[in-house]
């Protein structure tokens, strides 16, 4: 059996490194390494993947966030409601802008920000919200856009862990994550759903003049050469990782249905067991399994750990703290407002998950996960 990896980027790469390969050697023949032919071109394919208007790529994904909010002109002060339990960068970027992060509780089964939490947490300075479709399935956005639009909200969709994820309205229209907010995120760390060989992100949006002040902040706040209108940054897809992804996009339905059927997999071993909670999938949203998460009751996690590291099956714990409770960004807040979050720190423990899992492989974790209760 091949050594368990938590993501197996290598053996995905082998199979498609000739034409990858070329296509880097492309670049380097060019020599166009900035703003090249191929950035134009990824960005052209993925509006067509999305059905978005208007993707502006950029350096990587915490970016993508930072010049979401750089583009709609908040103040100092202005709040911004997202998630308790997710990766910082979201929270990290609003305190970057001198905004205020307001975070809320998520779903218990879900894992995604909880509307009620959104409602309660709606002052007069609220200006945006920011769901993150954590772990590869949609927040709840039917609801989420329907606060934000009572509220005069905008919603940015902190799309970095769904990519390739549909969202299903209750009139029947179907949206890509990423596309249903007035701007979406995404990243493409090396291992996310549709992932380059270095650092690179992406902002989605339909509305033109969003789109035409992005394209300025990305590149100095310049709309003329060396006329400056807006405070902006230097953020910029390199033209070597805009050539990789342009291989991968036409294989990222393909990668995120074998980590579906990894997740299948996984869900039929553990389904029903008493010391477990598989993810549960939203009816509205198809799920991308950026990460394959159990919950596991009866403080058995840390065994559960130590276990699968002794049969060299690695794991994770995403997240492990409360953003709330960060040093970074702490805030004097009630305990009892964020019960789902404060459970799921303790029970949440990621398996391996990515394109290349072979059945053997998925045998030999679930196999194990199941030793480990059977022994207790
Ligand atoms: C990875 C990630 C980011 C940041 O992306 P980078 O490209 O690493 O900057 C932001 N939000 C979420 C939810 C992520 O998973």
């Amino acid at each position: 059996m091949r050594k368990i990896q938590m993501v197996d980027l290598q053996s995905q790469y082998y199979k498609i490194k000739p034409e990858v390969d070329n296509a880097m050697l492309n670049v380097l023949d060019s020599a166009a390494f900035i703003n090249g032919p191929e950035v134009k071109l990824f960005q052209k394919e993925l509006e067509d993947y999305l059905q978005i208007p208007h993707v502006i790529p950029c350096a990587n994904g915490t970016d993508a966030l930072q010049i979401a909010l750089m583009a709609l002109d908040l103040k100092p002060g202005d709040e911004v409601i997202t998630a308790d339990f997710t990766f910082a960068a979201t929270v990290e970027v609003i305190h970057l802008l001198g905004l205020k992060a307001v975070l809320v509780d998520v779903n218990y089964d879900t894992f995604t920000i909880d509307p009620e939490q959104i409602r309660k947490a709606i002052t007069p300075r609220t200006r945006a919200i920011i769901p993150v479709h954590l772990f590869g399935q949609c927040a709840d956005m039917e609801e989420i856009l329907e606060i934000a639009k009572v509220h005069q909200l905008h919603v940015i969709e902190d799309n970095a862990q769904a990519i390739g994820a549909e969202y299903t309205f209750s009139d029947g229209t179907v949206k890509k994550s990423g596309t249903m907010g007035v701007l979406g995120t995404t990243s493409f760390f090396p291992s996310k759903n549709l992932g380059c060989y270095g650092d690179g992100g992406a902002v989605f949006t339909s509305d033109d003049a969003l789109a035409h002040k992005i394209r300025g902040i990305v590149n100095h706040g310049m709309y003329e050469r060396y006329y400056h209108d807006e405070v902006g940054v230097n953020s910029r897809l390199d033209s070597i990782q805009a050539a990789v992804l342009r291989k991968k996009l036409p294989n990222l339905d393909l990668y995120n249905e074998a980590r579906r059927k990894a997740a299948d997999f996984y869900d039929e071993a553990f389904s029903g067991h008493s010391d477990l909670l598989i993810p549960v999938r939203s009816s509205q949203s198809t799920h991308v399994f950026h990460q394959y998460t159990l919950r596991i009751k009866n403080q058995r996690r840390g065994a559960l750990q130590e276990y699968l590291q002794e049969h060299d099956i690695p794991s994770m714990i995403y997240y492990p703290v409360a953003l709330r409770k960060q040093k970074a960004y702490f805030q004097q807040s009630d305990d009892k407002d964020f019960e789902s979050t404060d459970k799921l720190l303790g029970e949440v423990l990621s398996l391996p998950m990515h394109t290349e899992l072979d059945e053997e492989q998925l045998k030999y974790i679930t196999d194990t996960v199941l030793e480990f209760f059977k022994g207790e």
